[in-house]
């Protein structure tokens, strides 16, 4: 079976996984404050907080910038439903608007709609790596005083007008799932150039605590800690914190790899007629995390029949980005988004890893052009 999806992992990894027990500190400490020294330092953005999740992040994000109940977020309903929860945690109101089909991202034109006196945030989503144009939606937002959360779950490793994906925001959440590019297992990280929100962010993700279990253990004298605010147990494990250290060594070898098996599909699908594929805006590089493609609109098999097509040929391919919306946990949404109706009903995500072969890639090229076009025999004859 061609996976959709294999994090690169090896020798390293498991050494500095293995170092991380040995140690015998294995919770959160001196791995993970390294982690995001490091981070910070690859984004280009003074403050890097680690926690457990991107879903963690997004929560914590909503709360430093104030979100509550009573106030609206406008987020894409096309995004993985995290982006959508991380506003009913805060007992805030997700606003679902339409993405622009190019990138399959909020725009000013989708969001500006649906700007009511209660919106108080704006997540915007670098959809499957594709940077959002962040400075657009903040020329927009900026002035009416609301705040954009960048949900760069998908992005580490893209770039946005020459820096990386995050550097522009004001918050960041990064994710470090297997299915995104840079791993730790599970795992999340948040950015910041504010000093005071990073110090919130580090006590929201342990409690509400005013002194790291780490700081304590490592003083001197006795340290009586205080809680603050009620905070979250959303700390990052030093195991994961030191994966996640080679892992982002490594990163910029998985983009530039990604890139070229991305752009060799795109030239091997390109003669299908009417197929949109995944592909870089003007203004940025996408660290292709998923190879989505749009199928015509009058296709020779329906997006489902190719998911059956590709599985019974061996290939492990997914439906395109899901919708909220669309989801029983939404229901009592009833939003108008043609354009996310129509990507996520009519796109698909093909395989990419790190590791893929020509052939391999080949072959989930021949099983989709034979079933999009009439070009190539079923069976090819000697
Ligand atoms: C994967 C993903 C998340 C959630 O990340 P986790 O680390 O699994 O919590 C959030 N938003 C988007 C857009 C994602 O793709």
């Amino acid at each position: 079976m061609i996976p959709v999806m294999r994090p690169w992992l090896g020798k390293e990894e498991a050494d500095a996984a293995a170092e991380a027990v040995a140690s015998g500190w294995i919770a959160q400490g001196p791995r993970v404050r390294k982690f995001e020294e490091a981070f910070a330092a690859a984004i280009g953005t003074p403050h890097a907080v680690a926690v457990s999740s991107c879903t963690a992040a997004l929560h914590l994000a909503l709360i430093a910038a104030g979100i509550g109940q009573g106030d609206e977020v406008v987020v894409p309903s096309l995004s993985f439903i995290a982006t959508a929860n991380a506003v009913r945690y805060v007992g805030a109101q997700p606003v679902f608007a339409d993405v622009d089909l190019a990138t399959q991202n909020l725009t000013p034109q989708t969001v500006e709609p649906h700007l009511t006196a209660r919106t108080r945030a704006v997540i915007l989503v670098d959809q499957a790596g594709v940077p959002a144009d962040l400075d657009a939606m903040r020329a927009l937002c900026d002035p009416l005083h609301i705040t954009v959360v960048e949900d760069a779950a998908c992005a580490a490793g893209s770039t946005y007008r020459g820096r990386p994906v995050g550097a522009g925001a004001e918050l960041a959440a990064f994710s470090f799932h297997p299915r995104k590019l840079l791993t730790t297992g599970e795992g999340g990280m948040l950015t910041t150039p504010n000093g005071s929100i990073a110090a919130r962010l580090r006590r929201l993700r342990e409690h509400g605590m005013d002194i790291s279990a780490a700081d304590r253990h490592h003083s001197q004298q006795p340290v009586i800690e205080h809680y603050t605010e009620v905070g979250f147990n959303f700390r990052m494990t030093d195991i994961q914190a030191a994966i996640g250290l080679v892992q982002l060594r490594k990163l910029a070898e998985m983009v530039a790899r990604r890139r070229v098996l991305a752009q060799r599909y795109q030239k091997l699908l390109s003669d299908i007629s009417g197929l949109v594929t995944a592909g870089d805006p003007p203004y940025g590089e996408t660290n292709y995390q998923s190879f989505w493609v749009l199928l015509p609109e009058e296709p020779a098999a329906g997006r489902d029949d190719l998911l059956q097509l590709l599985a019974d040929a061996g290939i492990s391919a997914r439906r395109g980005i899901m919708a909220a919306h669309l989801e029983p946990a939404y229901a009592d949404a009833k939003p108008s988004l043609p354009v996310t109706e129509q990507l996520t009903m009519h796109s698909l995500i093909l395989p990419l890893f790190h590791q893929m072969t020509q052939a391999q890639q080949d072959h989930v090229v021949s099983v989709v052009t034979s079933a999009l076009t009439n070009s190539m025999p079923a069976i090819s004859v000697p």
